[in-house]
């Protein structure tokens, strides 16, 4: 530690007096009313303009643990880097929050929840830790920390600014008043007490009890050019007042949970408990190797891709939950839980390594969803996608509803024999498109039997019922010498231009004798 600073010039070095002192945050900020084990969480993106799919893994485990508890979830949005500031960025990771169902609560009296907004917070822990010592004010400017780095890169010592290397850490008050009156504005560093010859043992939830050289580099808590705070400050901060209990945060994080954990200890208080998550990735399709989701290269590490593709969000939430909780799929294929919102996960088996994120089996979760869905259901998402998302035939499918209806409730008036054939909202349009005019296009690879064609038509009937319909087929296919499945066939890809459909009966009944009659016409030329 080194001598503390004065009253008045800790207000010069900060630009203002602290507004508070440490024991009126912590009474301002009281410890959270809760009952033993409810978990308080937080998904603190930084603003970017854009959501990964890694962000969404982590939200989804925040919400979770914090829901099963009794907890509480938030949302802190970490807007310190004014340089990269995106028109938007908090409304898109509102809307994703709200598309894929994370619902968090931000109760007012532990905001604001913009770190933007915060700076009287930061600034009276900064305060503090000048008064006592723990903190410095440091004039180096951005050359002097690039001369100090090259003489550390060519003396073969590690680069930062520490020890010997952070010049201004002893400076007294007469120095420092100098530099203020020489109109330089100083960043605030932690005065550390860190020997990396040392050990500091830090705790993960998932990684137990890890052991890591102290840290003794004299980090920025408050950065000079405009008084907010880095990230480990305001995690400090942040997470200490907001009475966070679990931070769950990528595992790009974990070489600075010693540094935290100094931190924490060194402010007397308790920190939270972590767990690093691991980074959500793909098998890369050139080189066969597993490789994070990546921003540049691929669509799905984006959410927005999820929903302008269709898929539905719970079948992305359900399948992230299962990567999460491995045991959630065991769960629910036995029939003990219907959601993964309903299945009890634990933090310490959250996977550490690198959590594969695979298109296929996404189409698995897609499909057991979607199956799920009662018709009007069905109906009702796929015309709110194609509304928004779909394009001129996507909105014509959806315009006249009771059609649509009939087109997607066929064989799904059964529970125990679900269709399992539709995986996006899109791709169940394409799907079906046979059954519009527009869109249907006529197989002229098959060879229809004409003569089969022209029986069916000289004695259909729209108004048959189903065994009336079929005894009419049985006898064509008998006058004609041929397998009755062979009359179906031939009807069936006069109809939709396809060999594999939906029950045969109930298409024709939801086509409607007009249509019908004139496919089979159309197939018949
Ligand atoms: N803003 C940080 C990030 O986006 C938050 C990490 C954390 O959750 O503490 O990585």
């Amino acid at each position: 530690m080194r001598n503390g600073l004065s009253k008045d010039l800790i207000a010069r070095v900060l630009g203002t007096a602290p507004k508070y002192t440490i024991a009126e945050l912590e009474e301002k900020f009281p410890a959270r009313n809760l009952a033993d084990g409810a978990m308080v969480t937080r998904f603190a993106p930084s603003p970017t303009g854009y959501m990964h799919i890694g962000g969404l893994y982590g939200a989804l485990i925040d919400c979770k643990l914090a829901s099963q508890s009794g907890g509480v979830f938030m949302l802190r949005i970490e807007d310190t880097d004014t340089k990269r500031e995106v028109a938007d960025a908090v409304k898109i990771i509102e809307e994703s929050m709200h598309r894929f169902g994370l619902q968090y609560n931000n109760m007012p009296e532990y905001g604001p929840y913009y770190q933007s907004q915060r700076k009287d917070i930061y600034h009276s822990v900064a305060a503090e830790l000048l008064a006592t010592g723990r903190a410095y004010p440091c004039f180096l400017s951005a050359d002097d920390m690039e001369k100090i780095r090259e003489n550390q890169k060519a003396a073969g010592f590690a680069t930062g600014i520490y020890g010997e290397w952070a010049r201004d850490r002893d400076l007294t008050e007469e120095d420092i008043v100098a530099h203020l009156d020489n109109g330089e504005v100083p960043s605030i560093r932690l005065y550390s007490m860190g020997n990396p010859e040392q050990r500091i043992f830090c705790k993960d939830a998932v990684r137990g009890s890890i052991g890591f050289p102290e840290n003794n580099e004299d980090i920025v808590l408050i950065k000079s050019n405009d008084g907010l705070p880095t990230y480990h400050f305001a995690h400090l901060c942040d997470d200490h007042f907001m009475r966070t209990t679990h931070v769950i945060r990528g595992e790009e994080w974990l070489p600075s949970l010693p540094l935290h954990v100094q931190l924490f200890r060194m402010m007397g208080w308790n920190a939270p408990m972590y767990i690093h998550t691991s980074t959500i990735d793909k098998i890369d399709e050139e080189t066969g190797k597993q490789r994070k989701l990546s921003k540049r290269k691929d669509p799905e590490a984006n959410v927005a891709f999820f929903l302008s593709a269709g898929w539905p969000v719970e079948a992305v939430i359900e399948y992230l939950g299962n990567i999460c909780a491995s045991g959630y799929e065991e769960a629910k294929m036995k029939g003990q839980v219907n959601t993964f919102w309903d299945y009890e996960m634990r933090a310490k088996k959250i996977p550490m390594s690198g959590a594969l994120f695979d298109m296929k089996k996404l189409e698995w979760w897609a499909k057991e969803f979607i199956g799920s869905l009662p018709v009007p259901e069905l109906v009702a998402r796929v015309t709110a996608w194609a509304n928004e998302y779909g394009n001129d035939t996507n909105k014509m499918q959806v315009a006249d509803e009771k059609y649509l209806t009939g087109v997607l409730g066929i064989e799904r008036d059964n529970p125990k024999r679900v269709r399992k054939d539709f995986i996006t909202w899109s791709q169940t349009l394409e799907n079906v498109a046979f059954f519009w005019d527009e869109l249907f296009v006529a197989n002229t690879e098959y060879e229809f039997n004409k003569d089969a064609l022209r029986a069916f038509l000289e004695t259909y009937n729209e108004s048959d019922d189903k065994d009336t319909w079929w005894a009419k087929i049985v006898a064509i296919a008998e006058s004609l010498g041929i397998k009755n499945g062979d009359v179906a066939m031939n009807l069936r890809v006069a109809l939709s231009g396809r060999t594999n459909t939906p029950d045969l009966y109930s298409i024709m009944s939801v086509m409607g004798g007009h249509r019908v009659i004139k496919r089979i016409e159309g197939a018949m030329k």
